[in-house]
């Protein structure tokens, strides 16, 4: 399993849960979704009314879940969660839409791979509270009418565009979720530092943050084999050098790469010049699908400055020259 990946960890459920913040008011970051949502709880508490359904997109690890276990914390009522790929047959959603009391929240995650049918069925369940279900087979078969109580659906997915045009327009409130600035990660540190019990001082903190690539997942990843470091090769204490130390022997660099994406980088460079040069190439290159470059890879290469998408293609930008020590290019991308 990849150390940066935003995605979780078979056996890191039990830790993330213990460090999920419960209210707004402890969820660090996001400020932008935070004041938005804020205001839309408060206006559908003094309604008395159930919340707008609700989108959040954006990469894995950014704290979908934990927002929208927060969104029904602060609206006071019960959250059922479940997510695309486990339901398989219609009736799986209909036995979890079942169990809705008025204003629940309906948390699914990557609901962009609901099956179509089950999708359809959430059409009519968001916007007029029902579903149809046939009862029986062949010429006997009727369908039934199933009202249910008003209830707020949050969706995650890691693309909007994932996702169908009729559903997406059901969503009253669709909030993107951004990478995390080094200051708001260094946040989460020291209090998932607190929670962990352990000693750490600020400079520490921050040198995980800024290794964490903005999301909080990763960072709580890092925190913890660095705490381990400090405990057998310091004295418990997470400095910054113990945290330089422990994320180089875990081969996680300054910038938080790790030697995939720097081979990503090397590649553009040694082999094409800085580019430009097709995805497909670059996943050939590193044993890799298409998808997971442009999904896991990319975002965040992108996102530091390090890679540019062009008409033509990739291409390495200097500041990827820099940060892994090749001379700058001439003008035609050509070392000198
Ligand atoms: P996925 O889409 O892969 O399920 P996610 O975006 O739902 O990921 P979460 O499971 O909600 O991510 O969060 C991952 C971890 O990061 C959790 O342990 C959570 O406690 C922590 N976390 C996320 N966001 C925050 C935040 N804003 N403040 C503090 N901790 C956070």
């Amino acid at each position: 399993e990849r150390l940066v990946s935003g995605e979780s960890f078979d056996n890191e459920e039990i830790v993330e849960k213990s460090l999920r913040p419960q209210r707004l008011s402890q969820y660090i970051g996001q400020d932008k979704v935070k004041r938005e949502l804020t205001i839309y709880i408060e206006a559908a508490k003094q309604r008395q009314e159930a919340l707008d359904h609700v989108l959040l997109y954006g990469p894995p690890g950014l704290g979908k879940t934990t927002l929208a276990m927060v969104i029904s914390n602060e609206l006071d009522v019960n959250i059922r969660t479940t997510s695309g790929p486990a339901i398989e047959r219609p009736g799986d959603l209909v036995a979890i839409l079942n169990e809705l009391e008025g204003g629940d929240v309906l948390f699914i995650d990557e609901i962009h791979r609901l099956p179509r049918i089950a999708e359809e069925m959430l059409y009519s369940a968001m916007e007029d509270f029902y579903v149809d279900i046939m009862i029986g087979q062949g010429p006997t078969a009727h369908p039934v009418h199933f009202p249910l109580p008003p209830f707020t659906l949050v969706g995650a997915t890691t693309r909007a565009g994932m996702l169908s045009a009729p559903l997406r327009d059901r969503f009253g409130i669709i909030s993107h979720m951004e990478y995390y600035t080094d200051a708001d990660l260094k946040e989460i540190v020291l209090r998932s530092a607190d929670i962990f019990k352990t000693e750490i001082l600020d400079t520490g903190a921050f040198e995980i943050a800024r290794r964490s690539r903005g999301t909080p997942r990763i960072a709580n990843r890092l925190l913890k084999r660095v705490r381990d470091f400090a405990q057998v090769e310091g004295n418990g204490v997470v400095t910054t050098e113990i945290a330089d130390k422990a994320l180089d022997l875990l081969q996680v660099d300054h910038e938080g790469l790790d030697y995939v994406d720097q081979k990503i980088l090397r590649t553009m460079i040694e082999m094409y010049q800085g580019g430009p040069v097709g995805l497909g190439t670059l996943a050939v290159n590193i044993s890799e699908e298409t998808e997971t470059v442009e999904d896991m890879y990319e975002p965040y290469l992108i996102q530091k400055g390090f890679i540019q998408r062009t008409q033509r293609g990739r291409i390495a930008t200097p500041m990827a020259y820099e940060h892994l020590g090749y001379p700058r290019p001439d003008a035609e991308g050509r070392l000198f």
